[in-house]
């Protein structure tokens, strides 16, 4: 996401492209979480929501409130 540097001699364009951006942040982090999203429905539909990917014990219900799309619990998660 750096192709524009270029933009950044003209005034105006530096406001666009740091506006570009930051747009371009937001949209990495939307698709992120997207893909964790996809990935937690595809554990509910295969039984495996709230399973720990890692260890395979109980996410634990505090931590799936506070994040529904974790794949590990909290000791994994470290
Ligand atoms: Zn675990």
């Amino acid at each position: 996401m750096s192709s524009n540097a270029d933009d950044e001699h003209d005034p105006e364009g530096a406001t666009i492209a740091f506006e570009r951006q930051q747009a371009a942040a937001l949209l990495d982090q939307a698709r992120r979480r997207l893909v964790e999203v996809d990935e937690a429905l595809a554990r509910a539909a295969a039984g495996a929501y709230g399973r720990c990917a890692e260890c395979g014990g109980p996410i634990g219900t505090e931590r799936l409130a506070a994040r529904p799309h974790a794949r590990t619990c909290v000791a994994c998660a470290r």
